[in-house]
């Protein structure tokens, strides 16, 4: 359950465990509603601001004594929804529960059944977080094949896709992140050209200068604040920057300017935020394409699976410290 607002980090008290409530295992009829058993349920850092007592944004606040929402994969155990049936494999919108009652299936889609495809990877390389880098590389990056592209938080649920998307699409790619265990990865694994651990740089420009001699292209932004200043540096004449998260930003209550933001006016670069939900007509392409690199080999996905919802708020509380290593996903069932 969630507890109450915050304006701070979130720790992990923020969160309770309620044990015992009983529930009728049924969907009531004509409540349109699916009655759900979640198998897998999702930490994203965008749950953050759903803490704050604060209604401007696009998903509404959680409400303090409630169930934490978000994404999941579930079974249908019950369904007043002519377009579910129970033993249906669904991902959409859920509850951080054994079982949910899931009043509007508008966010809800059916998982094709495929033994090929982990079920967790529909909250991860098949769901929102995979769509945020296969949207954002592509419609708000403008790739060119030989571009020089860099990633922050490059091993994360977005990141690593996005890197291994630009390799793919024949361009140079180098990944930031904070540990030498992620930078390993993003090299030996992922396939990035360079990675480096900005935790151990004490000069990002120069960082950047090493890594991009040249110049970058295209930055695909996911942490904001110093990294961003940085960047803005080193970016190449109409380069592009992909706004997709400012993670180090989250309820940061004295943000510091950009100093560097005048570059984007001589160097002619394009900077636009973008959320993933602008193109969600594109989704079941991307779900076509996407699957069909990962049968083929060409992409891999790293995550770091929670066993039990009673690990949820220190998996949540870790997106914030770099615990996670890969997309963070809590096993419920
Ligand atoms: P990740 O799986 O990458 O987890 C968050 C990571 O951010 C951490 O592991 C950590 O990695 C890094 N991080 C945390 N705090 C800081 C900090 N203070 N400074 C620098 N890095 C930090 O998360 P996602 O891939 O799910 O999300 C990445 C970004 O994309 C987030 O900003 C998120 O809000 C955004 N997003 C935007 C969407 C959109 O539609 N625009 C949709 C989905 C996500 P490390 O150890 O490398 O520091």
């Amino acid at each position: 359950l969630f507890k109450g607002y915050i304006s701070r980090a979130p720790i992990e008290t923020d969160m309770e465990l309620k044990i015992g409530n009983k529930i009728k295992l049924r969907a009531p009829t004509e409540s349109g509603a699916l009655l759900v058993k979640n198998l897998y349920v999702s930490c994203d850092p965008y749950m953050r601001a759903r803490m704050r007592d604060f209604h401007g944004s696009y998903l509404p606040p959680f409400r303090p004594g409630s169930v934490i929402e978000g994404f999941g994969v579930s079974k249908v155990i019950d369904s007043d929804d002519q377009n579910f049936k129970p033993g249906d494999i669904v991902s959409g919108f859920t509850g951080w529960e054994e079982y949910t009652l899931i009043r509007s299936t508008e966010s809800v889609r059916r998982v094709a059944a495929d033994e090929d495809i982990p079920l967790s990877y529909h909250i991860g390389l098949l769901g929102m977080p995979g769509f945020t880098a296969y949207a954002g590389f592509f419609q708000v990056c403008s790739p060119k094949k030989d571009d020089y592209v860099f990633v922050s938080a490059a091993s994360g649920a977005v990141g690593q896709l996005v890197g291994q998307l630009a390799k793919l699409h024949g361009c140079y790619v180098v990944g930031s992140a904070g540990s030498n265990h992620k930078v390993d990865l993003l090299k030996n694994k992922l396939g990035f050209d360079e990675a480096f651990n900005y935790k151990e740089e004490p000069d990002l420009d120069a960082a950047l200068k090493r890594y991009f001699p040249h110049g970058i292209d295209v930055y695909f932004e996911n942490v904001g604040g110093d990294m961003l200043d940085a960047v803005l540096l080193n970016m190449r004449l109409h380069g592009r920057i992909a706004v997709c998260g400012m993670v180090s930003q989250h309820g940061n209550s004295d943000p510091k300017g950009i100093r560097n933001l005048i570059h984007v006016i001589p160097k002619r670069i394009r900077m636009q935020g973008f959320l993933q939900s602008d193109f969600v007509h594109l989704f079941p392409r991307f779900v076509d394409e996407v699957t069909a690199l990962y049968k083929q080999g060409k992409i891999i996905y790293v995550e770091d699976v929670n066993e039990g919802l009673e690990t949820g708020p220190s998996a949540f509380v870790g997106l914030f410290s770099g615990k996670n290593v890969g997309k963070q996903v809590i096993r419920v069932a």
